[in-house]
């Protein structure tokens, strides 16, 4: 046999899952060394089956996969990461799903990245800690950008080069980074970007996690900075975003959520947003959700 082996084991993230047929699963998972993967889960949806329980979004689990004609199948799964404490709460499911969406998003199904891999582990990891879920959210989409290759600029003006002075500048969706304020006055789709909110970004792109997470950040700029964030993520993703159940999920959860004492980082699924009239019909965009 050459090449492609018949059966193989692999690590890998539940991205999401849907009903295929009567009673099997699709499963999309991301594993370290082979990427996103479509797999047939078969069976799964049987009372008995032993699979189904390892197969829930965002759990880590050890995959032996067979080889299919279209589709591999998972012949056994044993998760080793169920992350009990992202599943007690609507708000942290929400979270967790924005995580694995995120990358499911952002990658396409040939070639792993390890990086990707650790970094989507590390934010559910410090989520199902209950670390700060605005400082997990933020740090993890700075770093999948710039891994992606989308590192947004906050230094120096995206049009003139000039480094940005704090007078008056702008965040360019569009552009992937900040406007001076000459510049900026009048781009379209420019957004007025307040000197707290630039200082937050700049931070949380320079430092590790536990840097950027230890100065207080008032919530209006907290919510300032998550709002370009998802500009941003939204311009970048707009073709491949399709989510509509996903967002109607959330806005349901987040009805329910308290947003008095998670003044941000409840709102933070709400960030992919698919613009109006985007079609709805991908069969599989069906993405992680509060199963
Ligand atoms: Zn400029």
């Amino acid at each position: 046999m050459s090449g492609r082996e018949r059966v193989f084991r692999t690590e890998a993230v539940i991205l999401r899952r849907q009903d295929l047929g009567e009673a099997d699963r699709l499963v999309v998972a991301y594993s370290p060394d082979r990427g996103k993967m479509r797999l047939v889960a078969k069976g799964a949806r049987r009372p008995k089956s032993r699979k189904a329980g390892h197969l829930e979004p965002f759990m880590r689990a050890i995959l032996l996969i067979a080889r299919g004609r279209e589709l591999d199948i998972i012949t056994q799964a044993e998760a080793v990461e169920t992350y009990p404490a992202l599943r007690s709460d609507l708000q942290l499911v929400g979270q967790a799903s924005y995580v694995v969406e995120l990358l499911d998003r952002f990658t396409l199904d040939e070639g792993g990245s390890r990086s990707a891999y650790s970094l989507m582990l590390e934010a559910l990891g410090r989520l199902a800690e209950g670390r700060p879920a605005s400082a997990v959210l933020r740090y993890y989409e700075l770093r999948l950008l710039e891994l992606m290759g989308y590192r947004p600029e906050f230094f120096r003006c995206v049009q003139c080069l000039a480094e940005v002075r704090p007078e008056g500048q702008y965040f360019s969706p569009a552009l992937g980074g900040v406007l001076c304020a000459g510049c900026g006055r009048g781009h379209p789709g420019a957004r007025p970007l307040s000197l707290e909110a630039l200082k937050v970004l700049r931070h949380f792109q320079r430092s590790g996690f536990e840097a950027a997470a230890a100065p207080e950040v008032r919530p209006t700029v907290r919510q300032e900075v998550e709002d370009h964030l998802e500009a941003y993520l939204t311009h970048l993703l707009e073709r491949r975003l399709n989510s509509p159940r996903f967002l109607r999920q959330v806005q349901a959860l987040e009805m329910r959520s308290d947003r008095a004492s998670h003044p941000v980082g409840d709102r933070a699924s709400s960030r992919l947003r698919t613009p109006e009239g985007h079609p709805a019909g991908d069969p599989e965009g069906e993405p992680a959700a509060a199963g």
